[in-house]
């Protein structure tokens, strides 16, 4: 059975889609930490990171590394925090967490943002890409 990750990629599931290629996709974190909190997934349903094989997992954080520097541009932050669990969905993901303090790479932190302005975000992340 496809993953809830998949059926966002393949665009079954509403996502705030931030980008994609041909092998890997981007989209907002529906319960942020921060504002900006952007997942990043290999379209491919594999689910413990280091079950990729090498080429999916370089391409995955050279994915990962375009989508932070437009992420960093696009929502003001001192740096972009990184982190990997994967405790709660079976499809590897990246978590991408633009910081002002140590602080808001919190698990556990929600931020409340409304829809118009994830929207808004995404948006702005994707124009930067
Ligand atoms: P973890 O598997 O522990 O890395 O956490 C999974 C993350 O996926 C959490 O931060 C959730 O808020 C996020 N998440 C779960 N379902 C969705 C969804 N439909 N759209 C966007 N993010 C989601």
């Amino acid at each position: 059975m496809a993953t809830i990750f998949s059926k966002i990629a393949a665009g079954e599931i509403p996502c705030y889609k931030v980008a994609e290629d041909e092998h890997y996709f981007a989209f907002l974190d529906i319960n942020p930490m921060a504002k900006g909190h952007t997942l990043v997934i290999p379209k491919h349903e594999v689910n413990y990171m280091f079950d990729l094989d090498e080429e999916e997992y370089a391409g995955l954080w050279a994915f990962a590394r375009k989508v932070a520097m437009a992420l960093e541009q696009a929502v003001p932050c001192k740096r972009i925090g990184v982190a990997v669990l994967g405790m709660e969905v079976p499809h590897c993901h990246i978590h991408l967490v633009p910081l002002q303090t140590e602080k808001d790479m919190k698990f556990g932190n929600k931020v409340s943002v409304p829809a118009e302005e994830m929207q808004a975000i995404a948006d702005a992340i994707a124009a930067k890409m």
